[in-house]
């Protein structure tokens, strides 16, 4: 087969950057489709997906036409996936044909647990080649025998090995970041030593899957996020494989739906990113600075609460990662606490799919920019905010010392990663190119050296109290308000006053009593105080509205006491920013009468109020279209709410806030679970009450853009993607008034 790319357009390809042919090698189950759309959907580069189970008018073909269909997409300037297994060299060495002096012929390979693959592949349903169920289990097996790795020999330019999670994610990354003129520094990336031990494991696990009742294994219970030691892991992760779980055990989030989704990193909890200290530019011993940075970690690792640590380095073979893994893996470090992560310290979350609020800068004395790594990186991606925000705070560190830095709103990495605080550290120097150079002295480079992990921990450790405080002060206001006077003239936003003849300290006369309010004790597990929760009836359904669930309800009730939080307070309504809001504008009209718990409390007394909620929510938009004509906003409730008292949310469609962190967040605005208000206003109309779309499983639904639906796997990819989508939004929202926009925008 003549395997030349004859079109022509060398030289417009010349100026675009080579097209690539990737070819993904792994197991069935590996998760290399997901792999493929996810950088498709995210990418702005353009590819073209090739999946052997699909080429023949979407049933199973040959090579043959994956070949030819390569062929055609280089041709029109697209790059390619080779989505098939591609395990033995044979069957890779037809497609290493199609490379070229343009066209670069990389693998991706998912070198994921054997069991893991079995188990994704044994549960699917629905897949393209049908390999799923009991027949699964002995295919993946057979194909993984005969598993011969790709090398460069074979004629790859580059070859990117992963062998979890986190560097499946970070592979997506990096692939989903390509311009359509970027290029990959060529080379082997990731590989490991083989485990001999893993047939061994498979076949006991075998037995199991392929045993009577479809016994299916604990899918990636050892997904660590490229977590410390995961050589080790390997084998206690078969020992744990073993012992077979129920097929109907609940799987992450995540996962659900979408069988070799690959599993998430767990992204909602507080998370401080770190560079190793002094190792670079200051040339201190690495074994030394390994064995520190791990000591000083299983110092802390009890201290963190909910919190973690990632030690974050450019590439997989970092000495310094490798050193400290294999430490902290003989030390049985909490591998959900402490990991490493090999990725740029700047684009964690947007290249990394790793979203840390913290992190940690290798800073100079005279805390300055400049200089190289990861002092540079950092200050060039936080722009001068962090500078002024720096100066503000001190003007030199010692070494062994640290300065907690927050980070202004205004930053780009505080709006593109969502990195709310740096922490600036200063280590010994051993370099004698460098300023007070300890000349070898490893017994103060030691002690400093330790002092400075110390000073960034516990640096982490009192914003970790300061979050902890003002949300336990936060919750107490609402539990005991303190009981402000009456004012008329609150709030701060500009139509606060137009209306303030209005008597705020009236309720909405059309309230009704709160008859199925019932009051009950809970104890509140970390405070003591005997919070009152509140349980409500609402369709012959019976709610019950913790004490965190309030917040919005005293706000409706005694909008007078929350004057720096309100925008607006009416007779019947109160307007005020949502306090995490999921978009550049989130405001919530919050409904005033009693026993308006959410939609379910809505019948047809209350439509007028429904329409004014609308109305006084349009005015809104208005005020906000004239500060920023390209706005989009939806206005609506959820069907199934967080917060207690039926409130409205107008939101800009441009979801753009480090708020938006996860999949039901999401969710909440993009999918049924949002009943808008035109929609909700003609069904009150019509039937007396509005449709609630409150099935749990909408907010676990694959994320998918709002605008062109592409389904991306994670929330950092979703939003990497989003930014740049032109699609004009569905139909179905461009109708009915659903979303409302300046006048004269399309
Ligand atoms: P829902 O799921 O419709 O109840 O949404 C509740 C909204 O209230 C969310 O968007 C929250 O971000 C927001 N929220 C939670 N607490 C507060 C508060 N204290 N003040 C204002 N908004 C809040």
């Amino acid at each position: 087969m003549d395997m030349e790319v004859d079109d022509g357009s060398e030289a417009r390809v010349e100026e675009k950057g080579k097209r690539l042919v990737v070819m993904l090698v792994g197991a069935p189950g590996s998760g290399k489709s997901t792999f493929c759309d996810a950088v498709v959907g995210a990418s702005r580069r353009p590819w073209v997906r090739i999946c052997q189970d699909t080429i023949g008018n979407g049933k199973a073909g040959t090579k043959a036409q994956c070949i030819k269909s390569a062929l055609g997409a280089l041709k029109d300037g697209k790059s390619a996936f080779i989505d098939r297994c591609n395990l033995d060299r044979e069957q890779r060495a037809e497609f290493l044909k199609l490379g070229s002096a343009q066209i670069d012929v990389h693998a991706v390979v998912l070198d994921l647990p054997t069991q893991l693959c079995i188990s994704r592949s044994v549960k699917r349903t629905g897949h393209e080649g049908n390999l799923q169920g009991g027949k699964a289990a002995a295919v993946v097996n057979r194909m993984l025998q005969k598993k011969e790795l790709p090398k460069l020999s074979e004629g790859f330019s580059r070859i990117t090995f992963c062998n979890n999670d986190a560097e499946v994610q970070a592979a997506l990354g990096t692939y989903s970041g390509l311009a359509p003129s970027d290029s990959l520094p060529p080379g082997c990336f990731g590989q490991r030593s083989q485990d001999a031990k893993v047939q061994v494991g498979i076949m006991k696990f075998l037995k199991k899957a392929e045993g009577p009742s479809p016994v299916v294994s604990k899918a990636n219970s050892d997904q660590s996020v490229a977590s410390i030691g995961s050589s080790e892991k390997k084998d206690s992760s078969l020992e744990r494989e073993e012992r077979p779980v129920l097929p109907n055990a609940p799987q992450k989030e995540e996962s659900k739906g979408k069988e070799n989704a690959v599993q998430p990193i767990d992204n909602d909890v507080p998370t401080l990113a770190f560079p190793s200290i002094s190792t670079a530019d200051f040339h201190f011993n690495l074994e030394k600075a390994s064995d520190i940075i791990v000591e000083t970690v299983e110092q802390f690792v009890p201290k963190l609460g909910n919190a973690r640590l990632v030690l974050v380095d450019l590439t997989h073979e970092s000495k310094i990662l490798s050193l400290v893994r294999a430490k902290a893996a003989k030390k049985s470090i909490d591998s959900s606490k402490f990991f490493t992560f090999a990725g740029n310290i700047v684009e964690l979350s947007t290249k990394g799919g790793l979203n840390c609020n913290v992190i940690a800068n290798a800073a100079n004395w005279r805390l300055k920019p400049g200089g190289g790594g990861v002092n540079a990186a950092i200050f060039k991606a936080a722009g001068a905010d962090l500078e002024m925000a720096t100066n503000e705070r001190a003007k030199s560190l010692f070494p062994g010392s640290a300065v907690v830095v927050p980070l202004p709103s205004t930053s780009p990495l505080y709006n593109r990663e969502g990195i709310t605080h740096v922490i600036h550290v200063l280590g010994p120097n051993m370099n004698p190119q460098r300023p007070n150079c300890l000349n070898n002295d490893y017994n103060k480079g030691c002690m400093v050296l330790r002092q400075a992990y110390t000073s960034l921990f516990e640096g982490l450790l009192s914003l970790l109290k300061i979050q902890e405080k003002s949300v336990t002060k936060r919750n107490e206001e609402f539990l005991h308000p303190s009981g402000l006077g009456l004012d008329k003239s609150v709030g701060n936003g500009d139509l606060k006053n137009k209306r303030d003849d209005a008597d705020v300290s009236l309720s909405s006369k059309k309230s009704r009593g709160s008859e199925d309010e019932v009051e009950i004790d809970i104890t509140h597990p970390r405070t003591g105080y005997s919070d009152s929760g509140i349980q409500t009836t609402n369709r012959g359904m019976t709610k019950t509205w913790g004490s965190w669930t309030q917040a919005l309800y005293h706000i409706a009730m005694h909008p007078e006491k929350h004057k720096d939080d309100v925008l607006e307070i009416l007779e019947d309504v109160v307007v005020l920013n949502d306090a995490y809001p999921k978009a550049q504008k989130h405001i919530l009209i919050l409904a005033r009468a009693r026993g308006l718990d959410c939609l379910a409390d809505v019948h047809e007394v209350h439509l007028e109020l429904l329409r004014r909620m609308h109305a006084i929510g349009l005015e809104w938009v208005e005020k906000f279209l004239h500060e920023d004509s390209e706005l989009v906003f939806r206005l609506g409730c959820h069907s199934a709410p967080s917060m207690r008292q039926l409130h409205l949310h107008v939101i800009s469609q441009d979801f753009n806030s480090v708020h938006l962190k996860n999949k039901k967040h999401w969710n909440s605005f993009n999918t049924a679970f949002f009943r808008d208000s035109v929609d909700v206003i003609e069904e009150v109309n019509k039937n007396g009450k509005a449709m609630i779309k409150d099935d749990k499983s909408l907010l676990s639904m694959e994320l998918r853009c709002h605008r062109c639906r592409s389904a991306h796997p994670n929330i950092p990819q979703l939003k990497s993607h989003f930014r740049n989508c032109q699609v004009p939004f569905p139909a179905f929202l461009l109708q009915s008034g659903r979303l409302v926009r300046a006048r004269d925008s399309n």
